[in-house]
């Protein structure tokens, strides 16, 4: 699905800063702010926008940051994401290509790395991982880059399957449901109003 100027703007803007007001994203933009409440809660809802928050300045936390390449055994890959996103040190973890997990680590004592290390290396399926410490931040999780247009992946809500082009959107709830073709967006409907039934009872 391809993003529209409007949604790319929106987007920039709010990567800068989430607490711009919808009015002057309305004037920046040349919209309505009706128009721009609605597109907001589209992102949301399709879960490219995953929320807002604070960016602190780690340096300034006196925190030490460690950078691990895990090699896991592909077996073990996912329960091995799961135990490691269950330590609250934890503040970014990547799958690479190869089967391997990149993970970056703050913690505010050096002995609680070596705690984490040793967590680690119990950790059934790693089979070997390399630690490098973070001696200076110059970007920390920096803005996605938004060239002109850009293209986003949706699966249908119902059926999985990658939408290609435009979606089928739903509004349930509130909330809108995207689906890659009228039979899908028709069989998701019952289903969910089955399923709400359901749990009324
Ligand atoms: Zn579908």
């Amino acid at each position: 699905m391809e993003l529209n100027d409007i949604e790319v703007g929106i987007l920039k803007a709010l990567q800068e800063d989430s607490r711009r007001s919808m009015r002057s994203l309305a004037e920046e933009l040349n919209v309505s702010t009706p128009t721009i409440s609605t597109k907001i809660k589209e992102l949301e809802d399709m879960g490219l926008i995953r929320g807002y928050g604070a960016r602190l300045n780690v340096d300034m936390m006196g925190l030490h940051t460690f950078v691990l390449n895990i090699d896991a055994r592909p077996d073990k890959l996912e329960s091995i994401s799961k135990n490691i996103l269950n330590m609250p040190e934890v503040r970014t973890l990547y799958e690479l290509d190869g089967g391997s997990l990149m993970a970056v680590f703050s913690v505010d004592q050096l002995r609680e790395m070596d705690r984490t290390l040793k967590e680690l290396k119990g950790m059934e399926g790693i089979v070997g991982f390399g630690s490098s410490r973070v001696t200076g931040t110059f970007r920390d999780c920096g803005p996605v880059f938004l060239e002109g247009r850009a293209s986003l992946d949706l699966d249908c809500y119902y059926c999985k399957a990658h939408i290609e082009g435009k979606p089928v959107k739903m509004e349930l709830d509130g909330r809108k449901h995207y689906l890659c073709c009228e039979t899908c967006a028709k069989e998701y409907g019952e289903k969910y109003r089955e399923l709400k039934e359901r749990s009324n009872i």
